[in-house]
């Protein structure tokens, strides 16, 4: 039975404007846009802050979860003051969506100018993970993802993704629980948004801070090659990589971004990537039903992974209301991991997860009454018309 979601999103928009007192959308500097160093040289350059305040700030910041200057309750009240009137501790206007039958959350995040993004909290039974988004829409126009039909509106800034993870942890912490693993798999590709999520990686690693471990944290790119070899020379964390198909032909019908890096080209990115020993990339590959589903797909599997280190997540497609596509049986899912299996390919099934609340893969972002971006509608076009051929 579906949980009911126990703060509903206006109310706790309304609680949260309340308590700031005045808008946080004032213009204003974001605190948690900053690396603890910047943070250091801001409060104490530009405000004269002592050094051991600073310290109590990010402490505030980063182990407290507090949203407002009145609560740091060691500060003089004079400072409180007087870095209230131009910076802010928290950016976004955060709410609780929904809570799917399986405790999945999605949290709703209103940013300044009314776009909303969305992070979904998964508790697992050894981890919870936070899946955040870095874009408001995306640009890459993958025919499956119902975030793809946003199109592009905006980069997330550094402090609108830091908000998501604060904002859940607080969440949890009040509930008993934490937020042990961070994936960049919400709406938006994240290697098109390159030095905020390089920014914001680094606050969620920084040891007096969150402190987050660099495998508890997970990257994902459509393959975005160029952007892909720049974040592993400047950032330690883990990588993903949406395969999604095993041919050419095939992968550019659904990823427009296999016409700039084709297959080989990304495949031979891989193999050469500087990774640690015990580091292995995550390939996923959504599974559509009839498009990518058979044993000849999973036979390409086998020879595109030769020599990279890697394990292959399966994720069934998740359903989307102007989606060309279907889940394959579960018996397909079943006979092509199995194959996989046989052949040594270390291989996984990504646990379905919110999908009765649209929170699972794929499904985040809501289009609304825009226009679909037109590289998009044409492929989907294709698509819809290579189906009623097939009938
Ligand atoms: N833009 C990045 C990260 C966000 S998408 C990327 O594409 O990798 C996160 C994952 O969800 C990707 O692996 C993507 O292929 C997958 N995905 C998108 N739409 C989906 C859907 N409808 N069903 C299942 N998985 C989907
Ligand atoms: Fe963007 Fe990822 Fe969706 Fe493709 S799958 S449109 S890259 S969010």
């Amino acid at each position: 039975m579906a949980r009911t979601p126990d703060v509903s999103l206006e109310t706790s928009l309304s609680r949260l404007s309340d308590w700031d007192g005045v808008s946080v959308f004032e213009p204003k500097i974001p605190l948690c846009a900053f690396e603890k160093n910047e943070l250091y040289t801001l409060l104490t350059e530009g405000y004269g802050v002592k050094k051991f305040r600073v310290k109590q700030i990010y402490q505030w910041l980063y182990h407290h979860l507090v949203d407002d200057f009145d609560e740091m309750t060691n500060l003089s009240k004079a400072l409180r003051e007087r870095l209230g009137k131009s910076a802010r501790v928290r950016t976004t206007l955060a709410g609780i969506g929904h809570i799917a039958s399986d405790g999945t959350t999605k949290f709703t995040f209103k940013l300044f100018d009314d776009a909303v993004v969305e992070a979904v909290f998964l508790p697992f039974e050894t981890r919870n993970t936070l899946c955040i988004s870095s874009q408001v829409g995306c640009a890459m126009g993958c025919t499956f993802c119902f975030t793809a039909q946003m199109g592009l509106v905006r980069h997330l800034t550094p402090d609108e993704i830091v908000d998501q993870v604060v904002f859940a942890k607080k969440w949890a912490r009040d509930r008993d629980q934490n937020v042990s693993n961070i994936v960049y798999m919400g709406m938006g590709e994240p290697l098109h948004n390159l030095d905020a999520v390089i920014k914001s990686v680094a606050i969620f690693k920084h040891e007096d801070g969150l402190n987050f471990s660099r495998r508890k944290i997970t990257v994902s790119t459509s393959g975005l090659v160029d952007a892909m070899n720049t974040f592993m020379d400047e950032s330690d964390v883990q990588l993903a990589v949406s395969l999604n198909a095993t041919t050419d032909i095939q992968r550019s019908k659904i990823m427009p971004v296999n016409d700039r890096y084709d297959l080989e080209t990304l495949m031979r990115s891989l193999k050469v990537l500087p990774l640690d020993k015990r580091q292995r990339i995550t390939l996923e590959y959504v599974m559509l039903k009839d498009f990518n589903d058979t044993i000849e797909d999973a036979q390409r599997i086998v020879k595109l992974t030769k020599g990279i280190k890697c394990k292959l997540n399966l994720i069934p497609f998740n359903p989307h209301p102007g989606s060309p596509f279907e889940t394959p049986e579960e018996e397909n899912i079943e006979k092509f991991q199995e194959y996989l299996r046989s052949k040594k390919v270390s291989c996984f099934r990504r646990k379905t997860r919110g999908r009765d609340e649209m929170a699972a893969c794929g499904q985040l972002g809501e289009p609304g009454e825009r226009p679909l971006p037109k590289h998009l509608k044409k492929r989907l076009e294709i698509l819809h018309s290579d189906r009623m051929n097939a009938k």
